[in-house]
């Protein structure tokens, strides 16, 4: 084995032997990460010492998830926050799905259970029932 594999291979052993029994890269450290990445690009542009600041707090909570040991709270912080971005997440679908159709049908949330309804475009007033929780609305489509 030459040299450089030698050490990339000692190198990769002794950082899989670090983040073991760590945290390492979950969504919400993920998610974080992007949002350093983002700020730390407009700081570029901006030289904002408070937005340095930001980077720097999401940078290093970041870090100090991926290498947290208290693997228990960091995955419960982590269940909140995928519960945080459900919303976000589904009205972002719902979003692309009304661009997608936006010649032949509208798209309507139910309000009792957030379910995503498709109806037809150009029916007039017409009342919709939701397929999943039977909810009755009436909507101009
Ligand atoms: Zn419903």
């Amino acid at each position: 084995m030459d040299k450089v594999k030698q050490f990339s291979y000692r190198f990769r052993s002794n950082m899989a032997r670090f983040m073991y029994g760590r945290c390492g890269f979950d969504d919400m450290a993920r998610f974080l990460n992007l949002v350093a990445i983002i700020l730390l690009v407009i700081n570029m542009f901006l030289n904002n010492r408070i937005i340095y600041i930001m980077f720097l707090l999401t940078y290093g909570y970041t870090l100090f998830r991926v290498f947290s040991k208290n693997i228990a709270k960091r995955y419960s912080e982590n269940q909140k926050f995928l519960q945080l971005m459900k919303r976000p997440k589904s009205m972002s679908k719902l979003i692309q799905m009304q661009w997608r159709d936006r010649k032949t049908s509208r798209y309507y949330v139910c309000k009792e259970c957030r379910q995503h309804i498709r109806v037809p475009k150009g029916k007039g007033r017409i009342e919709i029932t939701c397929p999943n929780c039977k909810n009755k609305f009436i909507k101009t489509t």
